[in-house]
């Protein structure tokens, strides 16, 4: 190459390179300090990661299952709808079939 066509600027200018150590470093190390981060965040979740609560209140562990009068369904225990008809306890598997129990 000439030197004469080469008269802009033959190497980089120092307000280029205050560009890449002010800009482009900081950019590059918040890119890594961001990646740094997340796997730091990644890793502990994992680590983190728990079996469900003990008891989730609609879920009953060891239930027993109840006949529904009305339809026949059987139903949990737990996550029936109940009624006690003279003295008894009876479990239907929503509203609708209590209600039609006390209607019929
Ligand atoms: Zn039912």
């Amino acid at each position: 190459m000439s030197p004469g066509a080469a008269s802009g600027a033959p190497r980089p200018a120092p307000m280029l390179r205050y560009l890449i150590v002010d800009i482009l470093l900081p950019l590059l190390v918040f890119a890594l300090l961001r990646s740094f981060f997340r796997s730091l965040f990644q890793t502990r979740r994992d680590v983190t990661r728990q079996p469900p609560p003990p008891s989730a209140p609609n879920v009953v562990v060891g239930g027993e299952l109840k006949k529904d009068p009305v339809c026949g369904t059987y139903v949990s225990t737990g996550a029936s709808v109940t009624r006690t008809v003279d003295g008894q306890v009876l479990y239907f598997c929503s509203k609708e079939c209590r209600d039609k129990y006390r209607a019929a």
